[in-house]
């Protein structure tokens, strides 16, 4: 058995061709040390080798277990972060609304960032590495910060991401001011079907109640407090909710700014708090 015998596995088991070569080559890669110029000039795989990776593609077809958590890693924004079945899977629709905030922030020359529902950290340490900015990151979930801790040691950014536990606000101090407050939160409404692969990703970072709007409506009705002067709001959206987001915003918010990700979909919002 060699390369492409292994690549039929997982194309047996109704994984897209492009998928499958993307997947082999990250199990060989991560396994096996066995890199893209080894593919490039054929160099043949050792019996122990093939022996491992028919082992991991068994537990990605029998299990769906997405391709990330089998090898414990995931790439966002150039920089490879500790994933696991307690956080969500970076996501490239994700990698638009940090391009997004890095700009603002260092266009503001802004030195706060709270970012709420970190998961895995990746939107609050790519932040932190591409700013002055201090980010905090909180979470619900202590197993998701664990991997939040990991991720800031695994990029070098030690102090300019921190993480603390807290539901949504609730431990955010009295006076405890911030530039920017920004979310990917949990937006797929309970009982949307999924995929097997998606299902395997933490409900808690996945669902909301109200349609999945209803952490947009708390983090939005409780930001101004929590906002300097002149600081902004930026979320990730779900599909079909830029305009009830919008108007839950407009209160609060000017200069309100959707933009679509590479399949047309409204998928960051953003907005400036009104000055009063
Ligand atoms: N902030 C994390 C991310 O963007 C987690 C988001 C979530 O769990 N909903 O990947």
């Amino acid at each position: 058995m060699q390369i492409q015998d292994l690549k039929q596995l997982i194309i047996n088991a109704g994984i897209e061709k492009n998928e499958a070569s993307i997947e082999l080559k990250m199990l060989l890669e991560h396994f096996c040390n066995y890199t893209e110029k080894d593919l490039i000039l054929g160099k043949p795989l050792s019996d122990n080798d093939i022996n491992i990776i028919k082992e991991k593609i068994s537990e990605r077809i029998n299990n769906r277990t997405p391709i990330q958590y089998i090898i414990g890693e995931a790439w966002f924004m150039g920089n490879k972060f500790k994933v696991s079945p307690d956080v969500l899977i970076p996501r490239d629709e994700t990698e638009l609304l940090v391009t997004r905030a890095i700009e603002i922030i260092n266009n503001n020359s802004f030195l706060d960032v709270l970012d709420i529902g970190t998961g895995s950290g990746c939107i609050a340490c790519t932040i932190a590495k591409n700013t002055q900015a201090t980010v905090l990151g909180i979470d619900i979930s202590s197993d998701a910060l664990r991997i939040a801790l990991d991720n800031v040691t695994k990029l070098g950014i030690n102090n300019r991401a921190i993480f603390r536990k807290s539901n949504l606000y609730e431990k955010i101090r009295d006076g405890e001011k911030f530039d920017v407050i920004i979310s990917n939160p949990p937006y797929i409404p309970f009982n949307t079907e999924l995929s097997l692969e998606v299902q395997k990703e933490p409900a808690l970072a996945l669902f909301a109640d109200k349609n999945g709007l209803s952490f947009y409506e708390t983090i939005i009705k409780n930001a101004p407090q929590f906002l300097n002067e002149d600081g902004y709001i930026m979320f990730e959206l779900g599909i079909n909710q830029s305009s009830a987001v919008k108007e839950m915003m407009e209160q609060n918010f000017e200069e309100i700014t959707i933009e679509k990700d590479f399949a047309n979909i409204d998928r960051v919002i953003y907005g400036k708090l009104k000055n009063i």
